[in-house]
């Protein structure tokens, strides 16, 4: 037995440092490009030159640069927990000076069509609410909830007033500005700016989506964005959500899984765009 430890201490002790990209782009800060699915991650990672793969834990990472600067696509896979501890890891592993989190949505914003994109100008969660106490077999009906705003305070977020509010966290200006300069040359819909909702319900309401939609100004929903975008805001790093809509439940429009496409090659002219001022600065 202590043998056999011994050999695994050994092993451990041995064992190559994590490699390292060698190209000279190693000293500047990635950017790094979350997307939820293989269809939302497989288009830009298969664009990055030079590109090799991470495995930590569950999760993939293609490291690679895009125009000579290092760019890092992160596949999170679905939902919020595994957003925001993969958003955490890779803040630590790598020290990515900016986030773009990217894929699709479904529509708040009835006049917004399937493979329209919406640019964050914010994101808020639609996971945290407190209810009104009701009675045994008084039923439960979501439109009484009040949003609870979990980053308000350290105190208990059901007496704190301050709390009685969602929690929103800012698109960066930068990278909107970067995102909205190639807006034109997205030709599968229009790229609009608004404000995107999270949570790990997938809602097809009406009545539900109609309340976000006025009262948090929703324009989209989808399972990662606020949740990566709480974790970036903790470490103070700029972050963008771009959502594409691949279903629309206010008018209709029917899911279409390629709309996750059409999202990755927007968000690769945004990457150029932004990687772009990042070099001119440098320079
Ligand atoms: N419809 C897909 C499954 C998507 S599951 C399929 O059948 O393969 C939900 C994922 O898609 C999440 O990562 C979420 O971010 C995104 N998404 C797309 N439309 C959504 C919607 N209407 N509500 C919530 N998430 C949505």
């Amino acid at each position: 037995m202590e043998r056999a430890a011994a050999l695994v201490l050994m092993t451990l002790l041995v064992a190559p440092a994590p490699a390292r990209a060698q190209s000279p782009a190693v000293s500047l800060r990635p950017v790094l490009v979350q997307g939820a699915m293989p269809s939302e991650t497989e288009l830009l990672a298969g664009r990055l030159d030079g590109a090799s793969v991470d495995r930590i834990g569950g999760w993939m990472f293609w490291r690679g640069t895009i125009d000579g600067y290092p760019v890092i696509v992160s596949k999170t896979l679905k939902g919020m927990s595994n957003a925001a501890a993969v958003t955490a890891l890779a803040v630590q592993r790598y020290n990515p000076i900016a986030i773009i989190n990217q894929g699709t949505a479904g529509g708040h914003t009835p006049t917004l069509r399937v493979y329209d994109i919406v640019l964050g100008t914010s994101a808020v969660s639609l996971g945290a609410f407190k209810s009104p106490r009701r009675d045994v077999g008084a039923g439960s009906n979501t439109l009484d909830w009040t949003p609870l705003d979990l980053t308000a305070s350290e105190g208990s977020a059901s007496s704190d007033p301050n709390a009685r509010r969602v929690a929103r966290f800012q698109g960066d200006r930068a990278l909107l500005a970067a995102a909205l300069g190639v807006k034109t040359a997205y030709a599968r819909g229009q790229v609009v700016e608004g404000v995107i909702g999270s949570s790990d319900v997938w809602n097809d309401e009406l009545d539900r989506i109609a309340r976000f939609h006025s009262q948090f100004g929703t324009a989209v929903e989808d399972m990662e964005t606020a949740s990566a975008a709480q974790v970036a805001s903790l470490f103070n790093i700029p972050f963008l959500g771009i959502r594409v809509l691949s279903n629309n439940a206010t008018n209709g429009g029917a899911h279409d899984p390629k709309t996750g496409e059409a999202c990755q090659d927007f968000v690769h002219r945004v990457i150029k765009a932004y990687v772009a001022t990042l070099v001119r600065k440098a320079a």
